[in-house]
Parts: structure tokens; sequence; C-alpha cells
């Protein structure tokens, strides 16, 4: 038995699965999770001492790779003038206009510690500003676990075939109307019956809790328009999205300006953070200016802000660029190798967002992606970590790119790709 086999008999005793979060637990893979040790640029190194070309970066969050010198070095400086003052510091305002000068729509932003705290807090928002119950949000799209928003996620949730969890609310549920991904005509007729009542369509700009999904030509131009028509607010969730899309989100690249806007991931770069921001008019309705109440103890706290603002500031549109050269060449090699076994492949991409599927089909939703090849994906999967590259262990989540990435890991991730095949056939 390895260590990662004997760590985990100890953590499914005193956690449930063993994980702090489902997904970790490598069930869609049918293996037992690897535990890691340390990470560095690229590479993430297992307790066993493997190392692995890591594609999961936590998730998303390390955009400039594990363990980012300037970040460390500015952590070291901040930790030991104290973790947290539950007072503001000046480095709070300093991220904020980073945020403001980066993301178009947001001209008022509030701190939070996570993705699922961003889009909780957005809901309340719109429908406290709007006066209006109900939100729209697309089937596959995943905004975290609060009951509103756990109804036909995604990522985790549709991995382990959970739809709907129990403990949601019937009334909660009742309040949430769900449609497919892509599909603006579905949209229009949920509007023509509910409109009234419609406080917002949540949104993630390109899907990437149903593997990596972009929005067909025209679908977040007509969000656009229906939410203006209906006097509801449109809201991105760019917690995946924001920084990896583009160098000013995937608003700027593909120039649509939402209400609010949802952040966490790379805007905390490794540590908890989230945000949600937007209009001026509609932020100014949060507590203390407004009367729309929302707050957390840690929120905003110097090591956060120091890692994510470490994180953005470091980043420049250079690295967007680099981003589509290794994804033109992952690309390419992905389709080379597949081909040359037989196996059917679709690829999507987003700057520095990846997705394959086992799958011959064009996928525009959820259901389209859920027809991939599942049993094969799970096969692969052991293989490639067998040979030194770490995925994220689900066909419904898509592979990041950090900027240590090399050209050489590509070429060793293609060559990975092909032993696995073989291996698994
Ligand atoms: N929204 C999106 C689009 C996400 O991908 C996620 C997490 N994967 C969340 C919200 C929730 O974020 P967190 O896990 O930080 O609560």
């Amino acid at each position: 038995m390895n260590r990662s086999e004997q760590a985990f008999q100890e953590a499914v005793k005193v956690m449930p699965g063993g994980v702090n979060s489902p997904v970790r637990a490598f069930k869609s893979v049918d293996m037992d999770p690897i535990f890691m040790e340390k990470g560095k640029g690229s590479k993430i190194y297992d307790i066993d001492g493997n190392e692995y070309i890591d594609y999961v970066l936590s998730w998303g969050p390390l955009i400039l790779g594990h363990a980012d010198d300037k970040v460390t070095e500015e952590l070291n400086k901040a930790i030991v003038k104290g973790t947290s003052f539950g007072a503001p510091t000046e480095l709070e305002t300093k991220m904020a206009e980073l945020v403001i000068d980066r993301v178009p729509s947001i001209e008022m932003v509030r701190m939070v510690s996570s993705g699922t705290e961003a889009t909780l807090a957005a809901l309340r928002l719109a429908r406290g500003f709007t006066g209006k119950n109900k939100i729209l949000k697309f089937i596959g799209c995943y905004h975290g676990h609060s009951d509103s928003l756990l109804i036909k996620a995604g990522s985790g949730v549709a991995t382990l075939g959970l739809p709907d969890s129990p403990g949601v609310p019937k009334g909660t549920a009742e309040n949430t109307i769900t449609v497919h991904y892509n599909d603006l005509e579905s949209v229009k007729t949920a509007f023509e019956k509910f409109g009234d009542d419609i406080a917002a369509i949540i949104v993630e700009p390109v899907a990437g809790n149903m593997g990596v999904v972009p929005p067909a030509e025209g679908f977040l131009e007509g969000l656009r328009a229906i939410t203006t028509e209906y006097d509801a607010l449109l809201i991105f969730d760019e917690v995946m999205t924001g920084f990896r899309v583009g160098y000013n989100c995937a608003q700027g690249y593909f120039n649509v300006t939402p209400d609010l806007t949802c952040l966490g991931k790379v805007i905390g770069g490794g540590l908890p953070v989230g945000a949600f921001g937007g209009r001026k008019d509609i932020m100014e309705r949060v507590a203390p200016a407004g009367d729309i109440y929302q707050a957390g103890t840690l929120s905003g706290n110097p090591l956060a802000m120091t890692g994510g603002y470490y994180t953005l500031s470091q980043l420049t549109p250079e690295h967007y660029d680099y981003f589509t050269q290794l994804g033109d060449q992952l690309e390419a090699g992905l389709k080379e190798v597949f081909e040359e076994h037989g196996v059917p492949i679709t690829i999507n991409r987003a700057g520095s967002m990846i997705g394959f599927f086992l799958n011959a089909e064009e996928v525009t939703n959820f259901e389209i992606a859920s027809k991939s090849d599942l049993k094969l994906f799970g096969a692969m999967y052991k293989e490639m970590a067998k040979n030194g590259v770490f995925l994220p262990p689900s066909q419904f989540e898509g592979m990041f790119l950090s900027t240590q990435h090399t050209k050489e890991d590509i070429v060793k991730t293609l060559e990975a790709f092909d032993k696995s095949l073989k291996a698994v056939k």
C-alpha cells in the first residue's frame, strides 16, 4: 500500500468521503484520491514522491502556477504582520481599484471568501434590487452550493448523480427556472411565462462545469437583450472564467456587459477569495451603504488580498496570447493522437480553459456533454496519472493552463495520452 492509499484510509474515518469537497474523491474516475504534498510552477508532487504536470491547478486559481515567487514573497511579508484585523486595510482598496480597472462591468465591488458566497450574495442583491423572486439558470452550469443554485447543477453534482440535493427546500427550487445552455428560445419562452417575477439570469459566460462549453454566437447578447427588456438583471458568474478567458475576463473577450459579476478562483491566486460587483447604483444597495445585507468575518483579510492582488497585478495581455499558443499546440496534438487511436474526441477552448470530450458530436450543452464515453475517460484517467499527468478527475471539468506551463510540458502530455490510450485499448 502506498502513502496515498494509507492516508485515504485514515481520512475516510474522519471526513465524509475522506475529503473536504466531493470532486477530490476521484469517484467519477473510480479510483482513490491522490494525496498531494507540494507544487512548483506547472508541477505538483504527491506524498509518494511522484511528479505530475498539473492541469487542475487547484480547480483554476493558480494561473501563475504553484508557489509563484512574487506571491509567496508578499505572503511571507504579510503573514508576520498578522492574519486578520476585522478592520479595513489599504490593500482592500488597492485590490478593489485593480478589479474595477480590469473587469468592464464592475464599478464597485465587495470581497467575500468563496465563489459560493459571491453568487449567493449577487442573487440576494438582484432580488432585493428588482423586487422579484425568480431566477433563471442553465442546466449543467454550476454556481456554488447555495440552495437556489443547487438545481440541475453540473460539476461534482452531475458526476455524483445528485441533480437536486436532499435538503434544498421545494419552495426554493420552485423559484429557480432551468433551461438548456445556448438555447435562447427557451429563455424567451420562460420570460414570456414568468418575466414579471424574474429577478435575474445567472450564467457562466463560458460554461466550465459541464466540461468547457463556449457560448453560441449571439447567446450572451441575446441574454443581455432579454434581461434589459424585462427589467431583470444579467449576472455573469465569472468565478471560473474571470481572468482565465481573457485579460478583461469573459465579458471583455465577448464584449457583453452584465449588470453584476461574480468572481472567485484566480482572483485569490490560491487563497480563499471571491467577489461580486457591478453597476454602482445596484452595488450601493449593499449594506452598509444600502439595505441589502451581506457580511463576512474574514472578507478581504490581508492574506487573501495579498494572494489576489499580487496574482492579478502580474498578469499581462501577453499571457493570454501565450495561452492561445499553448492551447493551439495541445488541441492539434490531441486531435492527432486520438485520431491515431481511432477514439472520437471533441475539443472546446476559451483562453486558458481547454475541454476535451470523448464524444464525436459538437458539444453545446450538458445533454450532449453527457453522451461522452465516461468509462473510457475513467480508464484513460488512471493511465494518465501513472504517466505523470494530473487531469481533472471528471469528464465534466476542463483543463487549466498556467503561465508556467511550457511547450515541453505539452509535448510530454501528448506522449502520455498516446501511451495511456495504447494501454486502455
Ligand atoms: N461558480 C462557478 C462558475 C464555479 O466554477 C464554482 C466552483 N467550481 C463556483 C461558482 C463556486 O465557487 P467555490 O467553490 O469557491 O464556492
